[in-house]
């Protein structure tokens, strides 16, 4: 499918606000770009995030489309919770709403970009809306920030990242990480980077000099443990977070789920009716192998307390 492009437009005084996304819907692979106006751009963090002061979202929707994701259940209807992986709703004035804080009032602040989309959509390469908010809080604020992603195109915000912790803010970028299999990633995650990219990705994060954790949330199956481990030491990357994958969630595209866990119980050599029981014992079986190889590895909510 032929991509339509999307143009950044000059807008408004600020120096910050040096470009902004022309109101003009769009495609990009097989994802509709939508835009709109948001009330706030962050939001008082709760529940799983209830350690955190505020989650950011430059978007809404996700490009990545992953079948176990949780946020699509925030979809505004059935509609878009349904086609979730095929939207993305672009805050337009994400920037400008960030602009209008006063300066220095998330000082210390702990925020979580994003709990529900990536920052790194696809799109951001040409919109560089994350990277704007990302220049403001650099120039304005010292923030406590933990940025979520799966997305290489993080590598492009180092010089943001070092800036707000020479400023006297604080960073950690978490990378996800899922599996060592390609199959098993194409069904669960099927427009995600590769894990291979991911982890290529948040290896040059931490060649920076930046902080950073690889997240296997949720860890699905493994194929070779013990490769697996050591590709991740060999990042560099010192924290670690696992968790398995839950079972309930992603009803919503029951479909590709129903192939998905058709497609592990094949790897694990069960069956549907004994993939629950097998996949936890591989998941125990990998967590002891990762536990004996990174250097720190948390698990569930407490790993994902904030660092700061
Ligand atoms: S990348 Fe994150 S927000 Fe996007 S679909 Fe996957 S789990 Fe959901």
């Amino acid at each position: 499918m032929e991509n339509t492009p999307l143009q950044p437009g000059l807008f408004g005084d600020d120096m910050w606000i040096t470009s902004k996304p022309r109101m003009q819907p769009g495609k990009i692979g097989e994802t509709v770009i939508s835009f709109s106006l948001a009330g706030e751009i962050l939001t008082r963090a709760t529940g799983f995030m209830g350690e955190y002061d505020f989650t950011l979202n430059p978007y809404s929707g996700c490009s990545y489309g992953c079948t176990y994701c949780y946020a699509a259940f925030f979809s505004r209807d059935i509609e878009r919770r349904n086609s979730w992986g095929y939207w993305v709703d672009v805050k337009e004035n994400a920037v400008e709403l960030m602009a209008k804080r006063r300066p220095s009032s998330l000082n210390g602040k702990l925020i979580y970009m994003s709990s529900v989309t990536d920052p790194y959509q696809p799109v951001e390469r040409e919109l560089e809306l994350t990277r704007r908010i990302l220049e403001i809080m650099a120039e304005r604020h010292k923030p406590k920030l933990v940025i979520q992603t799966r997305s290489p195109t993080v590598v492009r915000d180092c010089d943001l990242f070092n800036r707000i912790e020479d400023n006297g803010g604080r960073v950690q970028v978490n990378m996800t990480v899922t599996t060592d299999d390609e199959d098993i990633r194409r069904t669960f995650e099927p427009f995600c980077p590769s894990n291979m990219a991911r982890i290529r990705a948040i290896g040059e994060v931490q060649a920076e000099g930046i902080e950073t954790c690889i997240t296997m949330t949720p860890l699905l199956v493994v194929m070779s443990p013990y490769a697996f481990a050591d590709s991740l030491v060999e990042t560099g990357v010192q924290k670690f977070i696992a968790q398995p994958f839950h079972f309930r969630r992603g009803k919503f595209l029951a479909g590709t789920r129903d192939k998905a866990i058709d497609l592990m119980s094949e790897k694990l050599g069960c069956n549907r009716q004994s993939f629950q029981k097998e996949y936890l014992e591989h998941y125990d079986m990998v967590f002891d192998v990762l536990q004996d190889t990174l250097p720190e590895l948390g698990e569930g909510k407490d790993g994902f307390a904030p660092p700061f």
